[in-house]
């Protein structure tokens, strides 16, 4: 849950997922759509497949112990090096770092050089001893994530309270901010065009573009070129959707017909049998004010 979500954000979502699911087993018997249920709102769907294959192969084939090794945890679906390190230094106090922005951007300010400049995998093995804390590795991973969230932050960092800053050549430089990159806020402008009828249905399609919502049926969403005019279509409003650490600014667009082109299927608007994401629910919304 936490690729790419902040834990503020998780946690009302891990609450209600571990109420509904207790045990790794309990788990490993859920089907795709239940999984979805538990998962709704929270985005990145993929994120929940993945956890229910891995659960399926954990309980299968490897009597439900997580691999230790980087090599083996790597296999599983879903886990790269980042949720890999996660994984063997949180569950298994393995000395590893989950190089995340916040990690690199405290090491990058420690030495007060570039993020780009810096090949963080080696600095982590160079400063190994200096580093890690014998047994204590979990709390540091977990500890140097939370500190670049809560004290050395993106735009302004809590230097003068910082334990660290008697070794912090950056806040001896004092070059304050010259550094950072500003917040890791993706900002998307999309163009939304919604086919609907008289029947309360609006057409979807699962080929669209949007990664994280991949093979949903969404309707169909365009990337904002500023050139492009709007033609034929109602303008019906903006808004603002954020998800996880995106931030979309959409124009939602609608057209009444009764034909919809090909690849586009009717739903109703209050089909509420289906698991409908979050980003659906919200279109959804708005178009039911039109009838
Ligand atoms: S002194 Fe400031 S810049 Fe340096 S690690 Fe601490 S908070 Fe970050």
């Amino acid at each position: 849950m936490l690729q790419q979500t902040q834990v503020k954000t998780v946690i009302p979502y891990f609450l209600r997922f571990v109420n509904k699911i207790k045990t790794l087993e309990r788990l490993s018997q859920t089907n795709e759509k239940q999984i979805l249920k538990y998962w709704e709102g929270l985005g990145y769907y993929r994120r929940a497949r993945n956890l229910l294959v891995t659960s399926k192969i954990l309980v299968k084939e490897k009597n439900s112990i997580l691999p230790k090794t980087l090599i083996d945890i790597k296999k599983l679906p879903g886990v790269g090096d980042y949720t890999g390190n996660a994984l063997l230094g949180l569950v298994y106090n393995q000395p590893r770092i989950a190089l995340d922005g916040n990690v690199k951007r405290i090491f990058s300010r420690l030495i007060n050089k570039r993020e780009n400049k810096i090949n963080f995998e080696n600095f982590v093995k160079k400063n190994k001893s200096k580093l890690f804390v014998s047994g204590r590795n979990a709390d540091f991973v977990e500890a140097i994530m939370e500190f670049g969230s809560l004290v050395c932050k993106p735009q302004d960092p809590h230097c003068n309270i910082c334990t660290l800053r008697n070794f912090c050549k950056f806040k001896k430089s004092n070059k304050k901010n010259k550094l950072t990159s500003p917040a890791n806020f993706n900002k998307k402008n999309y163009n939304i065009f919604c086919y609907i009828n008289k029947n309360k249905q609006i057409g979807l399609t699962n080929k669209n573009n949007l990664g994280f919502l991949k093979n949903f049926n969404l309707p169909i969403v365009k990337e904002k070129k500023d050139s492009i005019k709007i033609k034929n279509w109602n303008f019906l409003c903006n808004y603002k959707n954020s998800i996880s650490n995106k931030t979309l600014n959409i124009d939602l667009y609608y057209k009444f017909s009764h034909k919809i082109p090909k690849g586009l299927n009717w739903y109703s608007l209050y089909d509420k049998k289906e698991f409908i994401p979050t980003f659906n629910k919200k279109i959804f919304r708005r178009l039911e004010n039109l009838y």
